[in-house]
């Protein structure tokens, strides 16, 4: 199969000083990105700029201040930020598809699927899907909240072989490099689960900084993708990127954070890369072995239930100090399991007047997240 890279590009690359999208800037990523395809990669762009674009435009009359201020401000920027993709490649022959994505379409999985597949048949049939979160409807609670997290989902969703995030820093720097004169850049981690975080390093529009890329870079490490970050300035970068990753030596470029597993795939895989679960249910000593021992949890070591889920949900799993220790995809609502929690495997029956098995969460959809082990984003 083709090659797949998904590159998320920050404000920072594509704003000018005044918040207006920078026509050359634009233009040259456009041709980078034909070129890169016309290489035999696919691409998916996840590109922020809607609320900085839409300030330039009414930022007098809407102060970017407030989230419902942002709403509208984004629903204003987002079609000159995908008018700018349009008309910038379509000289090359190639179309933009736009596709606007909250958490909420993560967390559900039929949504999920339904988001993937029709990304699929954008891929397949050549389009070049240009993904941003639906900020004119996301409100707090069902949020992703930065484009660098938002990439490493996207990347996650469809499979990708690299992420690329362009912003406006070079790499990542051993020691930072607004204190130390003699930081240098790190050509590759290998190990990112041990790297320390120092600095916000946030530019004037982005949302994240400097550690939203690394949790990114480090959850999609987990799940066996590498991440590069680079400046989104240098001119022809993604065609240069995606040089380095065939070639081995010549010049280096970015910091690339290196995967350090075997792909995971399926429902764990969604499990993992989801930031919210829809309820939790607290379990007792015996189950919390079980789970950690990699074992299904069964509803007799259920303590509490809640939240407001059905079966096929993500839902997280407490020990009885409220500590999260995994989630994982429960085969039963909320509902059913306040009715058979504590009960062996025998009274589900009983309780229900039907069993969906003995398995509340079973092992192949359970992912555990203490001890940095296969943790979901953030
Ligand atoms: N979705 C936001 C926008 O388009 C950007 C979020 C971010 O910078 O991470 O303005």
């Amino acid at each position: 199969m083709m090659k797949r890279l998904v590159v998320k590009i920050g404000s920072s690359v594509l704003t000018l000083e005044n918040g207006t999208p920078d026509p050359v800037r634009f233009k040259s990523l456009a041709r980078d990105i034909a070129q890169v395809i016309e290489k035999g990669y696919a691409v998916v762009i996840v590109s922020s700029g809607a609320i900085a674009f839409g300030s330039s435009l009414a930022g007098k009359s809407l102060a970017p201040v407030s989230i419902p201020n942002k709403q509208v401000l984004s629903s204003i920027g987002q079609p000159l930020l995908i008018n700018a993709y349009l008309t910038n490649l379509r000289p090359y022959n190639k179309l933009v598809a736009q596709v606007l994505l909250t958490h909420e379409d993560f967390i559900d999985r039929q949504r999920y699927l339904n988001a993937r597949r029709s990304m699929e048949l954008m891929l397949e049939k050549g389009f070049i899907p240009v993904v941003n979160e639906n900020d004119a409807i996301a409100v707090e609670e069902i949020k992703v909240g930065d484009n660098d997290t938002l990439s490493a989902m996207v990347a996650a969703m469809i499979n990708a072989d690299r992420l690329i995030i362009l912003s406006n820093i070079d790499a990542i720097f051993d020691r930072d490099p607004h204190t130390y004169s003699d930081a240098k850049p790190i050509d590759e981690i290998k190990h990112i689960e041990q790297y320390r975080i120092f600095g916000e390093g946030k530019s004037r529009y982005g949302v994240g900084g400097i550690k939203t890329k690394i949790s990114a870079a480090r959850q999609l490490a987990r799940i066996g993708i590498s991440t590069t970050i680079a400046n989104g300035r240098i001119e022809n970068i993604v065609t240069k990127l995606a040089d380095q990753f065939t070639r081995e030596g010549g010049e280096r470029l970015g910091t690339t954070v290196v995967a350090n597993q075997k792909k995971i795939s399926g429902a764990k895989k969604w499990v993992s890369l989801l930031l919210k679960s829809s309820g939790s249910i607290t379990v007792d000593e015996g189950a919390l072995s079980a789970v950690l021992k990699q074992k299904s949890l069964l509803a007799a070591g259920v303590v509490t239930v809640s939240g407001t889920f059905k079966q096929g949900d993500v839902i997280s799993i407490a020990d009885v100090r409220g500590r999260e220790i995994g989630r994982g995809i429960t085969n039963y609502s909320v509902t059913e399991i306040g009715k058979i929690k504590g009960k062996k495997s025998s009274q589900i029956n009983g309780s229900l007047g039907y069993s969906k098995g003995d398995e509340v969460i079973h092992r192949d959809n359970l992912i555990l997240t203490i001890n940095n082990q296969d943790v979901p984003f953030r």
